[in-house]
This record gives structure tokens, C-alpha cells and sequence, in this order.
């Protein structure tokens, strides 16, 4: 075990990548491992992902089982559950023995939990390491990785990690990262809600956005939703309120997440009242045609604009 570990720690350097997933977030992951000096190979369904993936130096194998082969590490992002567990399903068998599954992915808890004992079966390490920071921190190689799995697959994947992301978090054992991802954007949705219907409310008070944020940014309201992401424009130059509302991270995203945690809820009888009135809000907007929007746009569905 110790040895598998030191052989993909000390070879991190060079080590051999498959990158399966290579949309919005995949393929500028895979560009950071090539840029970092792995040999990097890639598939995707999509021939516009893997074109891009190309000109960053991924070579584009056939099929998932191409890129695979050979390989000391697989990095799976891809949409949902059902796609990673037929992905590892596929992929497991083939991979060489030893060798470190990680995917990236934000899915259920279940099949997350799922494609580990997958992975255990083949003999292989397995961690989740799903990803908070948006389609930007995949391309600045600043990710948070949110980790669960045991402590071997977290040693191996930590050099590999370190290529794509400035946190890498160890949370617990098969599943875990998943599970803290969840409970994060749960907190996240509630907040930007109530955050968003603060910002409105304000405003029909006579409050200035700056006046509003300058108390909040430094009171007892404050979270990350006002301070580094202000959905009325404004206080934070750089937030998408400034921005047209364009991504960042989509409403239908900020959906899907919500989504997971309610089941997540019921599956372990968690009572999650905030957080299944934010999925509700957000089914309204992504309804109303604001899936593609950043999140933070749910502002605009509180003024009636969507
Ligand atoms: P995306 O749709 O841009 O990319 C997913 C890619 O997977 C697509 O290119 C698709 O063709 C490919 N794919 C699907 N099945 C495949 C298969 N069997 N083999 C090979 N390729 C396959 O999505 P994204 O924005 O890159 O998100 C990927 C994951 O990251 C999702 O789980 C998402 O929830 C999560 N995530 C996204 C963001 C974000 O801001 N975009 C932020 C954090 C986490």
C-alpha cells in the first residue's frame, strides 16, 4: 500500500492522467496537468470539449477505455450521478491495478459511495474530490477540492490536486466530500436568497446598495453571498451583478446542488426547511428562464424582472 502510495506521489511530477470530461470544468483542469508537465490523456462526448482539450495539450483518445489505459491516475467531471457510476463501471475493469480513481463530479452521496466499493472491487484507490471556485478557479488552477476517501487515495491524489486547486480539504471516508459540497451550497442557495431579497428590500426602503452593503459587509448579516458576490450591482467589481448576471456559477447548477442535498435530507431524515425553500426559489427562476444565468441573479426574479 505504502509503495503505491510513494509510487504515485514520487512520480507526480510526470505522472500519466486520464481526464475523462473535459466541459466547462474539465478541460481547463486538464490543461492546468498539462501545463504542469503530466502527460494528459482525454475523451468527452463532445467533439467541440475534446477540440479545445486539444489545443491545451490533452491528446484525445477514442473512447473513456483509450484514455485510460496506462494510466496512474483517472480524473472523472462529469454531469451527474448515473453518468459516473457507468463511466467507472466501464473504466474500473481496465484501468491497471493500483492505480487512483478521482472524481471531480458533484453527485449524489449514494452513487458516490457506490463507485468506491466499485473501485475497491478492482482493486484500485478511490477518492470523491468534487470542486467549489466555478469555471474560473478551474482555469486560474485555484479550485478548493472537497475529499472524501481513505487517507492512502488522499496522499495520492493530494500532488495531482495541487495542479488544478490552492485548498485541497480531507473530509472523511468514501462519500464525504460529496456530503460537505452538499451542505455547503445548501448554505450558499439559502443565503444568496436571503441575501438577494435583503438587497430589494433596501432598495424599496430608500437604502443605497453601498449604504446596505457597508452595514452588512461588517455586521452580524454578512457571508461570503455579500462580502465577495453582492447580487445588486455595485460594492463587488468583480461579481456578475456586474456583469450582465453571466456565470460564475448558473442558476441550473446552483439547482442541480440544491436538488442533491434535498435528497440527501430525506435520505437520512435531516429536517432541511431553508433548504428546500431555496431549491423551490430556484426552480421558480431556472423556471422562468434564468437557468443560465449566474445564481446570484435570483435578485432579479425577487424584482419581478424574470
Ligand atoms: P459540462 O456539461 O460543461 O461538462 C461535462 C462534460 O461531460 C460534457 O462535455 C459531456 O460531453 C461530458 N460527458 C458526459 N458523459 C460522458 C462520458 N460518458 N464520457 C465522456 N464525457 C462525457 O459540465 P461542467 O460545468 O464541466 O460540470 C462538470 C461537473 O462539475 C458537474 O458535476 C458540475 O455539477 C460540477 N461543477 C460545475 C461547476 C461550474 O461552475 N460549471 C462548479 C462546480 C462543480
Amino acid at each position: 500500500m505504502v509503495g503505491r502510495i510513494e509510487s504515485l506521489g514520487g512520480a507526480a511530477t510526470m505522472t500519466h492522467i486520464a481526464f475523462i470530461g473535459l466541459g466547462n470544468m474539465g478541460g481547463p483542469m486538464a490543461a492546468n496537468l498539462v501545463a504542469a508537465g503530466h502527460r494528459v490523456q482525454g475523451f468527452d462526448l463532445s467533439t467541440t470539449a475534446n477540440a479545445a482539450a486539444a489545443k491545451a495539450g490533452v491528446t484525445i483518445a477514442t473512447s473513456g477505455a483509450d484514455a485510460v489505459a496506462g494510466a496512474d491516475v483517472v480524473v472523472t467531471m462529469l454531469p451527474a450521478g448515473r453518468h459516473v457510476q457507468a463511466a467507472w463501471g466501464d473504466l474500473a475493469p481496465r484501468v491497471k491495478k493500483g492505480a487512483l480513481l478521482i472524481d471531480s463530479s458533484t453527485i449524489d452521496v449514494d452513487s458516490s459511495r457506490k463507485a468506491h466499493a466499485l473501485a475497491a472491487q478492482h482493486g484500485l484507490l478511490s477518492l470523491d474530490a468534487p470542486v467549489s471556485g466555478g469555471v474560473g478557479g478551474a482555469a486560474a488552477g485555484t479550485l478548493t477540492f472537497i475529499c472524501g476517501g481513505a487517507d492512502d487515495a488522499f496522499a495520492a491524489a493530494r500532488p495531482v490536486l495541487e495542479k488544478m486547486g490552492k485548498r485541497i480539504v480531507h473530509c472523511g471516508g468514501a462519500g464525504a466530500g460529496q456530503a460537505a459540497k452538499l451542505c455547503n451550497n445548501m448554505i450558499l442557495g439559502a443565503t444568496m436568497a436571503a441575501t438577494a431579497e435583503a438587497f430589494v428590500l433596501g432598495e424599496k426602503l430608500g437604502l443605497t446598495t453601498q449604504a446596505l452593503f457597508d452595514v452588512v459587509s461588517t455586521s452580524s448579516g454578512q457571508s461570503w453571498s455579500t462580502t465577495s458576490y453582492c447580487p445588486a450591482p455595485g460594492p463587488v467589481p468583480a461579481a456578475p451583478s456586474n456583469n450582465g448576471y453571466k456565470p460564475g456559477f448558473a442558476s441550473a447548477l446552483m439547482l442541480k446542488d440544491l436538488k442533491l442535498s434535498q435528497e440527501a435530507a430525506i435520505s437520512v431524515g435531516a429536517a432541511t426547511p431553508m433548504g428546500a425553500l431555496a431549491a423551490q426559489l430556484y426552480a421558480l427562476h431556472n423556471s422562468a428562464g434564468g437557468g443560465g444565468m449566474d445564481f446570484s441573479a435570483i435578485i432579479e426574479m425577487l424584482r419581478g424582472k424574470s
